[in-house]
């Protein structure tokens, strides 16, 4: 017998998969075919050699998102291997490069350091877009994808709970189907 747990998670997926076809016709899951714990986070690994004095805030918001997620979990990638994301410290502004969900490249731009902007809420927000978030601009300081919309003084690292649920939603689907290309320039 089913759980009411997985009864009530059905929908939310159906949903999710439907949005991803573009709104084509896809097959809902099979009655009984959900199982929440059948199935292990995706592991992306990044890459933070040439993040020069940003190491320790692209560390910190890794973690924030290993803490607020389940369905991804981002990892320091082994010596050697080829990274999912790779992370550039230079003198321009914060900017990501996506090239499918989870792969991209982040730009960890000096000039909003410069001006004062935290850098741990910079690399969260960059580690969003990667996540397949959009700049939600203008914003409060409450959502990380206001980005730098929310002021100087903002140093609120964490996504807030629809910042999280999307990030869940995007890698639940993920999870059974392969990555579509997805080149993207997300400046802020
Ligand atoms: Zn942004």
């Amino acid at each position: 017998m089913r759980s009411s747990k997985a009864l009530r998670a059905l929908p939310a997926v159906a949903v999710a998969v439907l949005a991803l076809a573009g709104g084509q016709a896809v097959a809902a899951p099979a009655p009984g075919a959900a199982q929440p714990h059948a199935v292990a986070a995706r592991v992306l690994t990044y890459d933070a050699s040439q993040a020069a004095e940003f190491k320790d805030a692209v560390t910190k918001g890794a973690g924030i998102w290993n803490a607020g997620v389940a369905n991804v979990q981002l990892k320091p990638v082994a010596t050697g291997q080829r990274a999912n994301i790779r992370i550039i410290a230079d003198d321009g502004w914060p900017r990501t490069a996506t090239t499918s969900l989870g792969s991209g490249t982040i730009y960890f731009g000096r000039q909003a350091v410069g001006q004062g902007y935290n850098t741990v809420r910079i690399s969260s927000h960059e580690l969003g877009h990667i996540l397949g978030l959009p700049d939600m601009k203008p914003g409060p300081c409450s959502s990380l994808m206001s980005g730098s919309t929310a002021g100087v003084s903002c140093t609120n690292p964490n996504p807030n709970a629809a910042e999280k649920a999307e990030v869940e939603d995007n890698f639940a689907t993920a999870l059974t189907g392969t990555a579509a290309t997805r080149d993207l320039l997300f400046v802020d």
